[in-house]
């Protein structure tokens, strides 16, 4: 049995048995999972998870499922890489980027929530799951969902990067492209919930999806040594994975893992899609929807679920918002690329982009140890990079040909 008491709306606070629901009754609140962290702090030590094997279920009492995992028994446990040419290129000392963007079967960090969702879903005896997504969901719950043998419905803005649609696709899930933006489909979705009886893994099973973001915390708190950073940079799209992030950071306090925690947390956006980030700056809690239009697809949701709890986040750590330009996320890429050879998504050119501003303005101190969450691989968000990257030396099939292009190389002084 696992260590889920119950489930809380963090509103008011009303208590509700574990099941597939995901608002209070009574205050339409969002449920939050509450965990028995005295039992907790018995078994779950720092030896204890050295031990175990590397991917996310290292750290499985701080996760809502009561069995075995079903899936993910190959996500997660991402490299921690210690950025020192970026470093030098921010003038800051010490600079980690957690990297989702490998190592995951479906290259971005949605393997994480999916791999709780799935053995949630089965655990609640659901035979079909589903899923609104911005792109990398659809790609997670497409394949792991095959994995796991689920019947799968994948609703996605009709929009989206043809990478993406394909990579979903290449699984054989029925996937509905809807003619809108997330939101749009998100509407949809919660309508379709109410009338199926389908595990959609971020609407009534969302609770437990969400949990799985905290696995990217705690992996970046044991990959520094058992200690949590001064800075965390974190992309924010509904807000789930910055609100989750830092409840993985209290948990480790909590249960005695780590003993100091005092890590500013940043949210980062797209300018294009910034309700969060301009609420922060705006000094409110109250989001101002928005209509997204950005090249990073992965963030554009213009009303996001968990906005509110994440300027709380924000605010209670010090941290800032800040959001970044299309030309900006471009740069940040293509700057990660160069620098550290990370080939990100546009999400992670968000948050260097925004790394960069926050050390600009002083928000982020030189001498401290910030770390760049990094979610999604760039091989997904390709067309986003049309005529933004340099080009190939065309050249015929001799080696007269080659030197040619060879001199003006070596004049270009490479
Ligand atoms: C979904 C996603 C996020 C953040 O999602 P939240 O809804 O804020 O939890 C960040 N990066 C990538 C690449 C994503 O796909």
């Amino acid at each position: 049995m696992g260590y889920v008491k119950d489930l809380k709306c963090r509103e008011c606070g009303r208590e509700y048995p574990v099941a597939p629901v995901y608002v209070c009754e009574f205050c339409f609140g969002p449920l939050e999972v509450v965990y028995d962290y005295k039992s907790i702090k018995k078994v779950l030590t720092r030896k204890v998870i050295e031990r175990r094997e590397k991917n996310l279920w290292r750290y499985k009492e701080l996760l809502p499922i009561d069995g075995e995992p079903l899936v993910g028994l190959n996500s997660g446990y991402t490299p921690l890489l210690k950025a020192d040419n970026l470093a030098k290129e921010f003038g800051v000392k010490e600079l980690y980027i957690k990297d989702d963007t490998v190592t995951h079967p479906t290259l971005s960090f949605k393997d994480r929530v999916v791999a709780i969702a799935l053995t949630k879903a089965r655990e609640f005896g659901f035979d079909t799951v589903a899923c609104a997504s911005t792109g990398n969901l659809a790609h997670s719950v497409s394949a792991q969902g095959a994995k796991a043998g689920f019947k799968r419905f994948i609703f996605i803005p009709a929009t989206l990067e043809a990478s993406k649609i394909v990579a979903s696709l290449i699984y054989e899930p029925n996937l509905i492209a809807v003619n809108g933006n997330y939101d749009d489909v998100n509407r949809l979705c919660s309508e379709i919930a109410n009338k199926y009886r389908w595990a959609f893994v971020n609407i009534n099973i969302r609770p437990f999806y969400a949990e799985g973001s905290k696995t990217h915390g705690f992996e970046i708190i044991e990959q520094l040594g058992w200690k949590a950073p001064d800075n965390v940079i974190i992309p924010c799209a509904s807000g789930s994975l910055l609100t989750k992030i830092w409840k993985s950071f209290k948990e480790f306090k909590e249960i005695g893992i780590i003993k100091e925690l005092s890590t500013k947390v940043f949210a980062s956006q797209a300018t294009g899609c910034s309700p969060i980030s301009t609420a922060i700056k705006q000094g409110t809690d109250v989001i101002r929807p928005v209509k997204p239009d950005t090249i990073a697809k992965s963030l554009a949701i213009g009303n996001p679920a968990d906005g509110y709890y994440a300027t709380q986040v924000v605010n209670e750590t010090g941290g800032w918002g800040e959001d970044v330009s299309d030309q900006e996320i471009i740069d940040g890429i293509k700057l990660l690329a160069r620098a550290e050879g990370i080939f990100a998504e546009t999400a992670g050119g968000v948050t260097v982009a925004v790394t960069k501003k926050l050390i600009e303005s002083g928000k982020i101190g030189r001498d401290e140890t910030t770390v760049i969450c990094v979610t999604g691989n760039g091989l997904k968000t390709q067309e986003a990079l049309n005529g933004q990257t340099i080009s190939p030396y065309y050249i015929k099939p001799n080696i007269g040909s080659f030197e040619e292009v060879l001199q003006k190389i070596r004049r270009g002084g490479k």
